[in-house]
């Protein structure tokens, strides 16, 4: 159903909204937010914005051109859940002080990927279910047993946390690995997802199921409904917003940090896509290898000949390669496979619906900006359609057996995803024209994420002293 602008006025009437909040994302991927009590909220502000500072944004705006606008977008109007008097809240599009879309908004990538793929007359949608897995903790300082401790960035000091501080142990306590299912006690966090998973709902945005995850603390999945690209990158942001709230409502923190524990699975965000046209799915068909059809083997074969440059989006911290590792469930090999966990693309078997018909892409997790990771995959998928990639004749599979486990000369022979968000960049570097067909991502923004990308963050990791090198170096 589409909302216009006077229907969100009438909307904020009707909820009793006494104030309006404009949420927009960053570069990275974090929402921003400015508040205008409601005697400042009118239909204008539709047409005309609602103007902050673009310089003090992270990947935004040089200091001598920041004055930028807010859009709000009427479709995402909801009344949100967490600020205590009654505030509607609205996703914004980000444009320049004349009215025109600012190219480092992430939410307008989006878009421009939705059209250009309604050009390309390939299809008139694509269908977008992210699982964005998190952790809950109590706290951020880990203990000694899972070799990692609590780097104090700010006073620039280790802090060995001897697990003192531990409270009383009344869950049951997961062990590593084991946590996939079982029933409460052991689940501890079952009520705080069953309560995230309520107020996702009365938010408009549904929820398939949810779970413990399989590693220990708290780790969680909660699956959303399928949508459209630039919805579905809307819901995660709001996801986000309502995993890390609710956890705060129970005095925990929920992380989506993609590798918070040494030695147990991180988290990811595996994405399931695909596209369909004039209402028909277009990644079935039954007489193939796993019921894909070509279109949805090229689509793999895009997403797997790019895959090195577009972890740059999808894994784009220097955490998600200590995720991206042998023996936890997340992908190593550029490969696809129809059960493999270990391959970057696996294909789903639970269904022999045309319409559920669908391939999973592994790699990405939630530290990334969901609108250029959406979006990236699918340019690679466009361009895997539109230049006939054959994963089959690139080597790409399909694997059928655990890929973790072959003979080294065998395992010798499938491609491995890079091994840290410095490799992933360098791809991006040499790759990243499929990135740019229809003007979907810009030159200014590719070389403004990777330059943002090292300075801040492959060179703040890699300058200081690590944790561990206190374990092995001390008493050097
Ligand atoms: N947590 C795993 C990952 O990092 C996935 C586990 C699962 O969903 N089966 O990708
Ligand atoms: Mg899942
Ligand atoms: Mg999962
Ligand atoms: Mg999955």
């Amino acid at each position: 159903m589409s909302m216009t602008p006077k229907d969100v006025v009438a909307m904020a009437k009707e909820k009793g909204a006494k104030l309006v909040d404009y949420k927009f994302i960053d570069l990275p991927g974090i929402w921003q937010h400015k508040t205008v009590p409601i005697s400042e909220f009118d239909e204008s502000v539709f047409a005309e914005g609602h103007g902050f500072d673009g310089s003090s944004i992270r990947g935004f705006q040089g200091i001598e051109e920041s004055d930028m606008l807010l859009i709000p977008d009427p479709n995402t109007a909801i009344v949100d859940p967490f600020m205590k008097e009654p505030t509607l809240s609205l996703i914004c599009n980000v444009v320049s002080p004349d009215m025109e879309n600012y190219s480092r908004d992430a939410r307008y990538v989006a878009q421009k990927a939705e059209a250009y793929l309604n050009a390309t007359g390939i299809a008139d949608a694509s269908y977008w279910g992210p699982e964005a897995e998190f952790f809950i903790f109590d706290d951020v300082r880990y203990d000694l047993s899972q070799n990692a401790a609590y780097y104090s960035v700010d006073s620039e000091e280790a802090i060995w946390n001897t697990g003192k501080n531990e409270g009383p142990n009344l869950g049951y306590k997961i062990r590593n690995k084991e946590g996939y299912l079982p029933v409460p006690p052991a689940d501890a966090t079952h009520d705080i997802r069953s309560e995230m998973t309520l107020v996702l709902e009365s938010l408009g945005i549904p929820v398939e199921a949810h779970h413990h995850e399989v590693a220990t603390g708290g780790q969680g999945e909660i699956g959303m409904r399928f949508d459209t690209l630039t919805n579905m990158a809307d819901k995660t942001m709001t996801f986000k917003y309502v995993v890390k709230n609710v956890a705060r409502r129970y005095g925990k923190l929920a992380t989506f940090m993609p590798k918070p524990l040494f030695g147990d699975n991180g988290s990811g965000m595996h994405v399931h896509q695909s596209l369909w046209l004039g209402g028909q799915p277009l990644f079935f068909d039954e007489k193939n290898y796993a019921q894909l059809s070509q279109t949805a083997l090229y689509y793999i074969g895009g997403l797997l000949k790019h895959a090195s440059a577009l972890l740059a989006l999808t894994s784009p911290t220097t955490n998600s390669y200590k995720r991206l590792v042998p023996g936890y469930e997340a992908p190593v090999n550029i490969a696809f496979s129809a059960r493999n966990r270990s391959a970057a693309v696996r294909i789903p078997m639970y269904s022999k619906n045309p319409k559920t018909k669908r391939i999973e892409f592994r790699p990405p997790d939630a530290s990334s900006n969901p609108y250029l990771a959406l979006a990236a995959m699918l340019m690679a998928g466009i361009d895997g359609i539109k230049n006939k990639i054959d994963p089959v004749a690139e080597g790409f599979g399909p694997m059928q057996v655990n890929i973790y486990e072959l003979p080294p000369e065998e395992k010798a022979k499938v491609k491995s995803v890079p091994g840290s968000l410095e490799g992933a960049l360098k791809a991006l570097e040499e790759d990243h024209a499929f990135l740019l067909e229809g003007g979907v991502f810009t030159k200014d923004l590719l070389e403004t994420w990777i330059s943002y990308k090292y300075a801040n963050e492959v060179d703040s990791v890699r300058l200081r002293p690590h944790p561990m090198e206190f374990k092995l170096y001390f008493d050097i």
